[in-house]
């Protein structure tokens, strides 16, 4: 079992952290600060603790470039500026006169590391560069703290670097979340109701395949669904669909078809287009040549209904194309259901909080994951690479 960082002795000790340093950039500027406050307790407790940190992470997907509009130096800036202290920032701690100035940092100071994904050994496929990579980073602490919870990948920095340091912990939020998920998938309250959705289904095959046995209802939105109904026999006309995904649909279909609630209307369009007329499908059945991009108001009634005994609820993906908002109902309906009903609920997925952003649900919400991947995966599997890689 993971340590919390407040259970581990980090007084007075040299500590690498690896964070969520992957914000959202417009025009030179942060447009959302979140994730940085999700790391923010764990940096003040170990500086408490008089601690020398080094923080490591990454932003974007430089792919082992140096790509100037993805430096995290913005956000050492940021940080700064939130503890009111100065954050070291670090241009490339494999030159050795940087390596040398992070190894001279007193107790109590604060290091950032330039992007670790410009660095293509972070992510390569071979494990010996990938270890060869963390070894120059564990150079700079005795202690490693993971508090990226989202950075599910085992990387060099989220595991290679977890299994050489000899004193490891999960920071506060990556505890926060793993307890939150427990508490979903340990003892859920009855009835415990899952509401999936979004683009594909292949991507929501695992989690299906645990919540079928776990959860006592599963709803479907979303172009997930068109992949099950087509299994069913029905018409989807020119829905998403994924075609290759027919077989897997079938097995969920036979496995867990009583749990399962599917759409029997929709709301679609004569084509993938934002401005197109909206127009309400009055059957399960899509016709030729339309398009369904939200589920319809027969659909959103019986969801509702479904919720309405609920005691535990997790939610992860749209009912519909919710971005433009003659598709938005759906999801705004079922998501305004999950946050009334007085259940635990827990919410995840980036375009489930911005749903649960736009439509001003957070009242309602007990946690909200702040990685979506990561959330599936640990409810499929029951953990995480990078949580194994810091048992003691
Ligand atoms: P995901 O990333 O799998 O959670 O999927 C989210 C995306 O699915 C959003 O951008 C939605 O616009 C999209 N989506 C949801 N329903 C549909 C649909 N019926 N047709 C096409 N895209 C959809």
């Amino acid at each position: 079992m993971a340590k919390r960082v407040d259970e581990i002795d980090t007084k007075d000790k040299k500590v690498i952290l690896r964070a969520v340093l992957n914000v959202p950039v417009k025009n030179g500027a942060i447009t959302d600060e979140s994730r940085i406050d999700a790391f923010l307790p764990t940096v003040k407790h170990l500086l408490e603790q008089n601690a020398r940190v080094v923080i490591v992470g990454f932003m974007g997907r430089p792919q082992g470039e140096r790509l100037p509009e993805m430096s995290v130096r913005i956000v050492a800036e940021a940080l700064s500026a939130k503890l009111g202290k100065h954050v070291e920032f670090v241009e490339d701690f494999t030159q050795e006169s940087d390596a040398a100035r992070v190894k001279a940092g007193q107790n109590g100071e604060i290091f950032m590391l330039e992007n670790i994904r410009f660095y293509p050994e972070e992510e390569s496929k071979d494990e010996g560069v990938r270890q060869e990579f963390a070894k120059k980073l564990a150079e700079f602490g005795e202690v490693y703290v993971n508090d990226a919870f989202p950075d599910y990948r085992p990387q060099a920095s989220t595991f290679e670097l977890a299994k050489i340091v000899p004193t490891k912990a999960i920071g506060f939020n990556f505890a926060e979340e793993i307890a939150a998920l427990d508490k979903l998938m340990s003892s859920p309250e009855r009835p415990f109701v899952a509401v999936l959705g979004g683009a594909k289904l292949s991507e929501k095959i695992d989690i299906l395949n645990t919540l079928g046995e776990k959860a006592d209802k599963i709803i479907i939105g979303g172009a997930m669904a068109y992949t099950l109904l087509q299994k069913q026999g029905h018409k989807v006309g020119s829905s998403l669909v994924e075609a290759d995904k027919l077989g897997v649909a079938g097995e969920i279909l036979q496995k867990y078809g009583e749990k399962l609630v599917l759409p029997i209307d929709h709301l679609g369009a004569a084509s993938f287009s934002e401005s197109e007329m909206p127009q309400e499908i009055n059957g399960v059945d899509i016709p030729d040549g339309m398009w369904g991009l939200d589920i319809g108001p027969l659909t959103i009634e019986s969801y509702l209904k479904e919720l309405d005994e609920a005691k535990t609820i997790l939610w992860n993906g749209p009912m519909g194309v919710f971005e433009w908002q003659n598709y938005a109902e759906g999801t705004r309906a079922v998501g305004g259901k999950v946050a009334d009903q007085a259940a635990f609920t827990v919410v995840g997925g980036g375009d489930t909080i911005s749903a649960v952003n736009e439509f001003e649900l957070e009242y309602g919400v007990d946690h909200i994951c702040t990685g979506g991947g990561a959330m599936l995966e640990y409810i499929a599997k029951g953990t995480l690479d990078t949580l194994k890689a810091l048992d003691n």
